[in-house]
């Protein structure tokens, strides 16, 4: 089910599209998705441009909501370069980035007595339109329902929902 909030009519038609028919295909019964795209989004969380969303698992508690809630928020403004979560590198030395990535904070742990460092790194993905915003925050959360709900095996991280992401949004391209 999908719920839409303030969406102006026509509003990322193409986008909202492709994620109904993507929701549709996995029926997703226990899932519950609010969209919201526009300006006035930035008033509930101060500084966060282009796209953001959250995914809400089911709660223990017993008079909790019972299903999976994804809240989408695609603010823009687009084009935008948005900051996606990259594979770490791990290195003795000196770290060099992967290619068409950036060197964010280094890790140290100690594996058996031996200490093994990494860098966690960054890259950037155009999103172009409002379209293509909504299509890449939803696979995100997407994949976080996905995995959490075991629908899906995977690690429910970070650098795993911005490649799911990614996927998602070159299909979308692809037509
Ligand atoms: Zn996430």
């Amino acid at each position: 089910m999908i719920l839409t909030n303030k969406l102006p009519s026509g509003t990322a038609r193409r986008g909202m599209a492709h994620i109904q028919a993507h929701v549709a295909l996995h029926g997703a019964k226990d899932l519950r998705i609010t969209v919201r795209v526009g300006q006035q989004t930035l008033a509930r969380v101060e500084g966060l441009l282009g796209v953001y969303g959250v995914c809400l698992y089911p709660s223990s508690k017993a008079d909790g909501p019972k299903t999976y809630r994804i809240t989408l928020n695609v603010p823009g403004p687009f084009p935008i370069d948005i900051r996606v979560h990259r594979p770490p590198v791990y290195f003795v030395g000196k770290a060099t980035p992967s290619p068409g990535c950036t060197l964010g904070e280094v890790k140290r742990a100690n594996r058996r007595g031996t200490v093994i460092q990494w860098a966690q790194q960054w890259a950037y993905a155009r999103l172009g339109n409002v379209d293509e915003g909504l299509v890449w925050i939803f696979g995100h959360e997407w994949y976080h329902y996905m995995v959490k709900s075991k629908r899906l095996t995977g690690r429910n991280d970070e650098i795993q929902a911005d490649a799911f992401a990614g996927d998602l949004l070159a299909q979308f391209r692809g037509g």
